[in-house]
């Protein structure tokens, strides 16, 4: 039993909000009317993981700020420490004596997983409580994935944790006395400056994205989220948000399911073909963004159930397929936009400028790495998450994996960086955006500089193999030799079995609610029932976050037309 006279301790981590906090919630009811405070530890052992950017850091340390102030006002004091979580935990226990601590479960990296067992450890002994809440859909010791699918639904639709005024006053004094770091940045924490034009951080801006995007934005999710042009607006934003933990996953849940609900209703209602047009597409839209919110916690289940696949094959049968065959030169190239594939590199330069990329254009440049110029994808992949800053251990590994064909499960998808930049950004306006070099090639070439004849690329103020690179591999040939080696290995009636392994443990299960079941990329990838591509991105769009030009962007691109006959 708790004793009032002590305060209780909230351990911060990937959980920077005030709303709908189970760990927080939970705490105020263990008080029994005592105080409790929270900590937020930067932890060393986190900050020098070879996932981490600077532009986490300042993304977190803006959430913080807006966490700080929220949490004043409930009367909870946020203490910050610097150094290993096991002797900061330890040395805020002799300051206050607290003997409860609470925190969220986290399906982090191998560090944090080795970090959280190093902190039950220490409760152990120490005779503190450490309860661990969940957050998420994640299930922590699931048996089996029969029956996950239920298990999120009610965890969605459960309420959400309020978390109360803390008027409690146990162990106050000792509370008040902590001595704390601050809000640290990147300065304070001796890393190099944030150069990313990203979006910013906090409670606040989450909750201003998500409700941007329910009533403008979502519009044209359906069929505005695979081109470059028209995902920075059409696709919610809200990763960093959910990633850092800004907002939770059923708050974006429930406020979407409440739009949907009204757009069904506004629907019924409706009169002319217009109106019932405008909001067939919201619905079509909302539903395709909730079947992703199942798919985050889906994927970080993997994670979950399996830490192992942050750096092993899912499929063992495939080790050994390229770990002894990455190229340095081949790796230097991709990450900073130079393999002479236009889509890909501005990708890439657009990716380390802006911290973020649309799921297509994510799955086409790992395609690219791991089956056009056989790199791994472990240091792809890390290079990948310090870019993105909604790096989420759990998606990012299973996908890496998935888009690597090393998973066993999922079908190969191997995207030609060609036929992409010619469907995704027809005139070229993405790639001359990021690729400056480029700016004067004629549309016919943009997509394929390589064949510009040579007075083309002397007018073009371009000369191929001096300003940008000729191709780095002949991807036609790359992909050939990639499907040889791949089959060889799936083929194989051991690795089959594997598979099927695999699949019972990590696989999606089909239930009476089939839409939800889906595979992602399978549903990225369709067309609409027509056969249709997406529309055109539209230029009435803006982000609630930019109000430079850096962002969004349009085709403005009026003159000849790519060719369509080239893939
Ligand atoms: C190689 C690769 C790596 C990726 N790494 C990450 C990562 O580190 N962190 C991350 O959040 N997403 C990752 N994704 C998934 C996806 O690309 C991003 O979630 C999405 O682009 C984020 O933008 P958004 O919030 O506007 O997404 P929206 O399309 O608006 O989707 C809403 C939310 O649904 C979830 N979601 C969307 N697509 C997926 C998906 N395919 N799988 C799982 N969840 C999804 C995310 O939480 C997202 O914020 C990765 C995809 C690929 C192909």
């Amino acid at each position: 039993m708790h004793d009032p006279a002590l305060p209780v301790c909230v351990w911060l981590k990937r959980d920077l909000r005030a709303v709908d906090h189970p760990a927080l919630a939970e705490a105020c009811a263990r008080a029994r009317g005592g105080g409790m405070f929270a900590v937020f530890l930067y932890e060393p052992e986190v900050l020098d993981q070879p996932e981490w950017d600077s532009s986490h850091t300042e993304f977190q340390r803006e959430c913080l700020a807006d966490i700080e102030a929220r949490l004043a006002k409930l009367g909870i004091r946020l203490v910050t420490r610097r150094g290993e979580a096991v002797a900061m935990l330890d040395e805020v226990r002799r300051e206050t004596g607290f003997r409860l601590l609470v925190a969220h479960e986290e399906t982090g990296t191998g560090v944090t997983y080795a970090r959280d067992r190093r902190v039950r450890r220490w409760a152990r002994e120490a005779g503190v409580e450490f309860l661990e809440v969940p957050q998420t859909g994640v299930v922590r010791r699931l048996a089996s994935r029969n029956g996950w699918n239920r298990l999120w639904e009610q965890r969605m639709e459960a309420a959400r944790a309020t978390v109360p005024r803390s008027s409690g006053t146990g162990g106050r004094e000792a509370v008040v006395r902590l001595e704390t770091a601050g809000l640290l940045g990147c300065r304070e924490l001796d890393q190099p400056p944030d150069t990313k034009t990203r979006q910013p951080g906090g409670e606040q801006a989450a909750a201003d994205v998500l409700d941007d995007f329910l009533t403008r934005r979502g519009r044209h999710y359906s069929g505005g989220i695979s081109s470059p042009l028209s995902a920075p607006t059409s696709c919610s934003r809200l990763s960093p948000y959910l990633a850092f933990g800004a907002i939770s996953m059923r708050t974006v849940w429930q406020a979407s399911e409440k739009r949907r609900l009204e757009a069904q209703a506004a629907l019924a209602a409706a009169t002319t073909p217009r109106e019932r047009a405008e909001l067939k597409a919201w619905q079509r839209s909302l539903k395709a963004v909730q079947s992703r919110l199942h798919w985050h916690c889906h994927f970080m289940q993997k994670l979950e159930d399996e830490p192992a696949i942050e750096f092993h094959n899912m499929l063992r049968a495939a080790d050994g397929l390229r770990e002894h065959e990455i190229s340095a030169e081949r790796l230097a190239a991709w990450q900073v936009g130079r393999t002479g594939y236009p889509l890909v590199d501005a990708c890439m330069r657009s990716l380390v400028a802006t911290g973020w990329l649309t799921f297509r254009m994510r799955a086409l440049v790992v395609s690219f790495a791991s089956y056009s110029l056989w790199l791994h994808w472990r240091p792809t992949g890390l290079f990948l998450a310090r870019q993105f800053l909604d790096f989420e251990p759990g998606i990012h590994w299973s996908q890496l994996q998935m888009q690597s064909g090393t998973t066993g499960i999922n079908t190969l998808r191997i995207y030609n960086p060609t036929k992409q930049a010619l469907e995704q950004d027809p005139r070229g306006v993405f790639i001359r955006r990021w690729l400056p070099e480029l700016a004067g090639v004629p549309p016919a070439y943009v997509h394929m500089p390589w064949t510009m004849p040579a007075e083309v690329q002397q007018a073009a103020g371009c000369v191929i193999g001096r300003d940008y690179p000729l191709p780095l591999v002949d991807h036609a040939a790359a992909v050939r030799e990639a499907k040889r080696r791949l089959a060889a290995v799936r083929g194989d009636p051991q690795a089959r079995a594997e598979a099927r392994n695999v699949a019972r443990r990590h696989g999606s299960r089909r239930d009476a609610r089939g839409a939800m079941q889906q595979d992602p990329v399978r549903r990225s990838l369709a067309r609409d029932a027509k056969g249709r591509p997406p529309p055109p991105p539209d230029p009435q769009q803006r982000l609630p976050f930019f109000t430079t030009d850096a962002a969004p962007m349009t085709d403005h691109t009026d003159d000849q037309a790519a060719p369509t006959d080239e893939t």
